[in-house]
């Protein structure tokens, strides 16, 4: 009989881990909160490195004909005030596509729902671990077992947090909102735009459904009166850099709600994997190592170490812990290349050499 494999979250990672965990003849039973009303996640620059990850899960039909597009140029004003063409360095394989993140997380839903076994629409509040056997209670007090648990629980590590000591470089968030286009006469540009700050740094992107995504990436302590309180702080924000302001008035996207916060900091737990009273567990996504979003690694790392545990568990559920560990070595080999490839792009940018925010990337603060 297939063993049983407990996967947590419905992000990215979550279920790209159903899709390998039923790849690979395992029974999943996915524990897969509803999106909440108006989920509009955040996040839409995928990496060229998923193409074959997407390829080997299933998922390459579904991304054709979503509308997703693909991006060609990344603009920045990143160690100098002038717009300068950065492809290069942001992104080393060639372009990316510019996704439509719901309509992507949809996808991935319908797909893995498809694969489970069994789905379960709600979330995770507690899980033991004794001899071999997982014991997860779910919200609303429904028992479930399981013999081996994915966590994808994103930031929060619901299980593995208890397992792993998180460690962490820096405390970046992040203010974001989707500006609608208000302006029919005016045809946005389709390059994204990085603009460097002294407290931190911009993103925006011209989103497949024609708004634009904006964020704003800055330490907690350097955020002062805080922009998500009203429309003005936000505005006089936007107001205060060079590129984006002008980019979104001269195009006609309109300003009209107070961004979003959320935690956007590099952190990562180790070990990322092993063992609890006998029973495996894999964090994968977020939840085993979280990236700084300047590089564009989260969706991509979310959906490769999903696509690892169907091998994984497998070999682990026979008493074979070589997959179990080959895998938390390259966590935490992927982390320290991340760590090296983010002190050389902070690097790049020296007018702010002074600035507090700066200081601690360039590992003087
Ligand atoms: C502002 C911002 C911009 C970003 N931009 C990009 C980008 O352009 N490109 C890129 O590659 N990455 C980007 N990222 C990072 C990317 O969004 C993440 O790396 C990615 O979403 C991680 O996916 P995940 O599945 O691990 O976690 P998540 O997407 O966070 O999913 C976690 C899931 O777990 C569920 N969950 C949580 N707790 C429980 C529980 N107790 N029980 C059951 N389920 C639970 C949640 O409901 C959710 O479904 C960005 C991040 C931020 C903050």
């Amino acid at each position: 009989m297939a063993r049983t494999v407990a996967v947590i979250g419905a992000g990215i990672a979550g279920p790209a881990a159903v899709l390998s965990l039923a790849q690979a003849g395992l029974d999943v039973v996915w524990i897969a909160p509803p999106p909440e009303a108006g989920h509009d996640p955040v996040g839409e620059t995928l990496a060229p490195a998923a193409n074959p990850i997407i390829e080997r899960l299933g998922l390459a039909e579904a991304m054709a004909s979503a509308g997703h597009r693909p991006s060609h140029t990344t603009l920045s004003a990143w160690g100098s005030d002038q717009l300068v063409d950065r492809n290069a360095i942001l992104h080393l394989e060639g372009p990316g596509l510019v996704l439509d993140r719901a309509r992507f997380e949809a996808d991935l839903r319908h797909h893995a729902e498809t694969a489970a076994g069994r789905m379960i629409a709600a979330r995770l509040s507690e899980a033991q671990a004794a001899q071999g056997v997982w014991h997860l209670t779910l919200e609303g007090g429904q028992t479930v077992t399981a013999e081996a648990v994915v966590d994808a629980s994103g930031r929060s590590a619901a299980i593995a947090r208890h397992h792993a000591e998180r460690h962490r470089a820096d405390q970046l968030m992040a203010a974001h909102a989707f500006l609608p286009h208000r302006d029919d006469t005016v045809e946005p540009t389709r390059a994204v735009l990085i603009e460097a700050v002294e407290t931190g740094w911009w993103y925006a992107a011209l989103r497949p459904d024609g708004s634009l995504s904006v964020a704003y990436f800055t330490d907690p302590d350097l955020l002062g009166e805080s922009p998500t309180r009203g429309l003005d702080a936000w505005t006089r924000l936007i107001g205060e850099t060079r590129h984006i302001g002008r980019w979104i008035e001269d195009a006609g996207f309109a300003v009209e709600a107070a961004p979003q916060l959320s935690s956007a900091g590099t952190t990562w737990l180790v070990p990322p994997a092993g063992r609890v009273g006998d029973a495996p567990w894999m964090g994968v996504g977020d939840c085993a190592a979280a990236f700084d979003p300047l590089s564009s690694h989260g969706l991509t790392t979310a959906l490769w170490a999903g696509a690892r545990s169907g091998g994984v568990l497998s070999a682990a559920l026979q008493g074979d812990d070589t997959a179990l560990e080959a895998y938390a070595r390259s966590v935490l080999d992927g982390v320290a290349g991340f760590l090296a490839q983010r002190r050389s792009m902070y690097a790049l940018e020296r007018r702010f050499a002074d600035a507090p925010f700066w200081q601690r990337r360039h590992g003087a603060g």
